[in-house]
This record gives structure tokens, C-alpha cells and sequence, in this order.
């Protein structure tokens, strides 16, 4: 006997129309690339993307047809969001940091043949234009007045919409039709695409909402760093848009400077947005001598956060840390560090290395831990084996790739490795590939990176392990140190002493003007190996 209860499909478009009806005169406030700040609601929100949706039909844009953005976070974008996947088509954010050969590669593979684009980034597409046959229609996100001189035929995003309809009725279909397409960097091989649903999407953004997951509610003012092209923004435009919360968007000013303007102005209480971005603007604050006063929370994923960040939030702006972990496969939260009870009777000090775990699974994600062969290993904190995952809103293939060596019983190999305690707590030890074998046992760079970067001078760090004729690998530290710092390799040693293990000590620090990056942001390790491979032999 089935439940007697309406099946009404989960469409992203239904996230809108609810905004529309229940919060329209909830704000959306957005820096725009072409200067100023643009505000407005819900309700007109909505209006411009019905709009939008009229605009795609007379571009041509078919359902499932996928349609690609190369934007930063700005009103646009938030509207695209909803008028691509809400008429069935299939928003495809391209991260403007990858390399020219995978951007090609990528939007051929995923077939657009419209592209919506920043000006900014324009000339970047010019150059490639010849080896993109399938692209017919280049939007650039901008009022007709501000189009840039091209060789190419360029529509203006505003005169689209100025000349469209906003009458429009969004379709309704199976709630399992794919909505949007967002590639991993892919530091080895080909990006791949993960195709998310609009029943995932929309399952994901009500478990994100949750008071212990990004607690995402009415009155938060949020301000995601976290680019609208690198996992949907973490599910932050679905979310907001449900809980009718004021959504910030910071446009191209990720810079200290800038986000702190926008903090102030907006009275922003909840930030969200990897490990650099907060370390800038750390650094402008205690630069200036200000306060984040009106922040409460500052969500941090897609690296690990140091403590001594976790620490600075805390001492000097009165701000909690939510440590997160996720990843593009899995749309993308997976673990939370919130705020419990037990926190609240904690020292300090105790509370900041459990926030520095990256927390428990939400409610839909079920995580364990395996050995090489796949047997799942204790939850104890102690034992550590290669995270796995499932859940509806975690991917079970890549786009236009057949099988996977990712998937196994079910699970998700998530490539990382990791320790699972007894109250459910998970702490990333590295990620498989950069974790450094030393005679026969394991070092986590992660953690060794962790203490280096609270040493004052230090601006930046990676350790990555390098071959050695006796242990197999020894670690390498690498340090860029703060402008006008200084620092000695004896001095980086005496402070991670006593701080680490005598044999997770590196066996040489190195300074050097900066490190490589993924387009994500993440540290390339890969790179670092190959450079450093011969400095121990
Ligand atoms: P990409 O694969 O394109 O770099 P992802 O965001 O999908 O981008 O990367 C996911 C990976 O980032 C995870 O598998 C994990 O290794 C790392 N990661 C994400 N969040 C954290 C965190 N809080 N602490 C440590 N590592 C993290």
C-alpha cells in the first residue's frame, strides 16, 4: 500500500515561486562587475528571470539543452540560476580559472551552444572562439550601453531581457531531470562533469537550510565568497532563496577591502567561503583595526581550516567557526561542525581542535571509512581509511562516462582519507594521494600544515612529501612568509616542536614567493612533488 500524499515534483523553479509568494520583499544585494551596487527582491528577482526564461526560448534554447555561464556572483547569475534549470534546460557554470585548454574542453564536451559571460572574461573566449564550433550566442552580462567592442556578434544581457516577456509559466516534469552541470578541476586527466538533479538540488538546499547544517534562515543576511561556478555556491542561492534570507553577492571584490565594505554596509551575519579568502580578509582587518561586528557564523570548506584561524574568528570578531567538508560530487555538503551543547561547556582552546574536525554527516548522508580492500574500518578517531559516502544528493556517475572505479557497493569513494570518532566526528588526515608514507607509516600534511600556518609569519604553506633513500618519503615543508616578515628554517622548526610528532617533523623548510593553486584554490601538490622530488636524494 502506497502513502495517500500528493507527489508534487521538487523543481528548482518551485524554490523561486515560494521566494515570490512567501518572501517577496526579501532582498538580493550584488556588486556589480560594471560598478556599483545593485539591490532589489525577491519578487522582482523572479519577475526578471520569467523574463529570462521567454529570452533563452528565443535564443533557441531547448529543454536539456546546456547552457554555460563564465560569471562571478552577481544578481545575473542568481537569475540564470533559476531561469535555465527552471525551464528545463541546464546550467552549466565554468570556472574562469581553469586553464584555456580545459575551459575548451569542457564546453565542448558538455556541447553549449550559448554561453552567458562576464565582460571581464570576454576576451578570454575571444581567443578560444575558433576551436568552440558549437558556441552560437554569446551573451555578455552587461546594459547594452556597457558592451565591450568585440570581433565577435555580442548580445547585452540587459537589452535580452528589456525585450522580453515576463509572462511565463514554468514547466513542470519529473523532478529527476538533470538542472545543472558543474565540471571537477580535475588535477589529473580530463575535468569531469557532475550532473545534479532538480530533486537533488532541491533536497540538498532544504537539508543546508538546517539550524546544524548552514542554518540558513528569515532573518540571516549571507554573504556567499564561495563562487557561483564552483558547486552551485555550495547550494547557498537554492537555500537562501527558500528561507527568503537577504543573499549578498560580492560580484569580482573578493579582496579584504571590499568584503568587509559590503559586511558593514549589509550588516552581513553569516559568511561563507573557503580557507584564502578568509585569510585575506583577516589580514585587512587586523591591518585596519576592525571588527566584523555584525558577523555571527563563517562557514569554511573546501580546505581544511586552520585553528588558528578558527581561533582569530573567535578572539577577534566574536565569530564562530562551522567547518565544513564536501565536495562537487556530493552538491556539495557532506560533514558540519555546528554548535552543540557540549561546545558550550568547553575551554577554549578544547572547543577550537574539535572545530577544526570537519563534523558529522548531515541528515542524508551516511559516511564510513575502508581499507584498500574495502572493509569498513572502526569509528574509534583512531583508525583512518578512505572516506566513503552515499546519499540523494551525491553523485552516481560522471556526465557521458561509463561505470567508475569511484563507485563501489553503493558508495562513493571520495578519494580523501579520514578518522571517524565515536560521536560520529570526522577529520580529514589528507587526501589519499598527498597523505606522506614514511617507513612504512602514515604523515598527514594537512595537520603538519595546519600548526606551520598559526606561526605570525607565515602567510602561506604546503608540505608534501618528497622521496627518500632511507624512509621512502620524508616531509617538505614549503613557506611563503607575510610581507615583511621574517622567518628562518630554525625558527619554523622550534615552533612546530612539541606541536607534532617527532617523526612528522619536516626534514627541510623551504621559502619561496608563492604556490601553485588548483582553480579551485586548493594547493597543487602534485606540482610541488614533481618540482621537489630531488632534494633528498
Ligand atoms: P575540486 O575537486 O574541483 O578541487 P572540490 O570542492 O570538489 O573541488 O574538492 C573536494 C575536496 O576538497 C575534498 O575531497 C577534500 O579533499 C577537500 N576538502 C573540502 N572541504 C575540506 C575541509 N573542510 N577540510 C579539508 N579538506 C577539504
Amino acid at each position: 500500500m502506497f502513502g495517500q500524499m500528493m507527489n508534487t515534483p521538487l523543481l528548482i523553479s518551485s524554490l523561486l515561486v515560494h521566494a515570490e509568494k512567501a518572501h517577496s520583499r526579501g532582498e538580493i544585494v550584488s556588486r556589480n562587475p560594471e560598478g556599483g551596487i545593485h539591490r532589489y527582491t525577491y519578487a522582482d528577482a523572479a519577475r526578471r528571470a520569467r523574463k529570462l526564461a521567454n529570452a533563452l526560448s528565443t535564443l533557441g534554447v531547448q529543454p536539456q539543452d546546456r547552457v554555460a555561464t563564465l560569471a562571478w556572483n552577481t544578481h545575473r547569475h542568481y537569475e540564470l540560476y533559476y531561469a535555465v534549470s527552471g525551464s528545463g534546460a541546464i546550467l552549466h557554470t565554468l570556472n574562469p580559472r581553469l586553464f584555456p585548454e580545459q575551459i575548451v574542453y569542457i564546453l565542448n564536451h558538455a556541447e553549449n551552444s550559448v554561453l552567458f559571460v562576464d565582460a571581464q572574461f570576454l576576451p578570454l573566449i575571444e581567443k578560444l572562439k575558433d576551436q568552440l564550433p558549437l558556441l552560437r550566442h554569446i551573451v555578455v552580462m552587461t546594459p547594452a550601453d556597457k558592451l565591450p567592442a568585440s570581433s565577435l556578434p555580442l548580445i547585452s544581457y540587459e537589452a535580452l531581457l528589456d525585450a522580453a516577456d515576463d509572462q511565463y509559466q514554468w514547466p513542470e516534469f519529473d523532478e529527476n531531470t538533470a538542472a545543472t552541470l558543474c565540471y571537477t578541476s580535475g588535477t589529473t586527466g580530463h575535468p569531469k562533469g557532475v550532473l545534479y538533479s532538480h530533486r537533488s538540488t532541491v533536497i540538498h538546499a532544504m537539508a543546508a537550510m538546517a539550524k546544524d547544517a548552514l542554518g540558513i534562515g528569515n532573518a540571516s543576511a549571507l554573504l556567499p565568497v564561495v563562487p557561483m561556478f564552483h558547486v552551485n555556491a555550495w547550494g547557498v542561492p537554492y537555500a537562501a532563496t527558500a528561507a527568503g534570507a537577504k543573499l549578498v553577492l560580492p560580484g569580482a571584490g573578493m579582496d579584504g577591502a571590499s568584503l568587509y565594505e559590503l559586511i558593514d554596509a549589509e550588516s552581513v551575519d553569516l559568511l561563507l567561503g573557503v580557507p584564502t579568502v578568509w585569510q585575506g580578509l583577516l589580514q585587512y582587518c587586523d591591518k585596519e583595526d576592525l571588527m566584523l561586528e555584525p558577523v555571527c557564523d563563517v562557514v569554511i570548506g573546501g580546505s581544511a581550516a586552520p585553528i588558528s584561524m578558527i581561533k582569530a574568528f573567535h578572539e577577534k570578531h566574536d565569530a564562530f567557526v562551522i567547518h565544513a567538508w564536501g565536495m562537487t560530487e556530493l552538491s556539495p555538503i557532506g560533514t558540519v561542525n555546528c554548535r552543540t551543547q557540549a561546545m558550550l561547556e568547553m575551554e577554549d582552546d578544547e572547543r577550537f581542535r574539535l572545530q577544526a574536525k570537519q563534523g558529522r554527516p548531515v541528515f542524508g548522508v551516511d559516511i564510513r571509512i575502508v581499507d584498500d580492500q574495502g572493509n569498513a574500518k572502526p569509528h574509534d578517531g583512531v583508525a583512518f581509511g578512505r572516506l566513503q559516502v552515499k546519499g540523494p544528493w551525491i553523485a552516481s556517475g560522471y556526465y557521458k562516462q561509463e561505470g567508475g572505479k569511484e563507485w563501489q557497493d553503493g558508495w562513493f569513494d571520495t578519494g580523501d582519507v579520514a578518522t571517524i570518532d565515536e560521536q560520529g566526528y570526522m577529520a580529514i588526515v589528507d587526501r589519499a594521494k598527498d597523505v606522506i608514507k614514511s617507513g612504512g607509516e602514515w604523515i598527514s600534511s594537512i595537520d603538519v600544515e595546519n600548526i606551520a600556518v598559526g606561526h605570525p609569519a607565515v602567510a602561506e604553506c604546503a608540505v608534501v612529501g618528497v622521496p627518500h633513500p632511507k624512509w621512502d618519503e620524508r616531509p617538505l615543508l614549503l613557506v611563503v612568509t607575510r610581507p615583511d616578515a621574517t622567518l628562518t628554517k630554525e625558527e619554523m622548526l622550534a615552533f612546530l616542536d612539541g606541536k607534532i610528532a617527532k617523526w612528522w617533523m619536516p626534514d627541510d623548510v623551504l621559502f619561496v614567493d608563492s604556490l601553485p593553486h588548483t582553480p579551485t584554490g586548493k594547493l597543487l601538490k602534485r606540482q610541488l612533488r614533481d618540482e621537489y622530488q630531488g632534494v633528498y636524494q
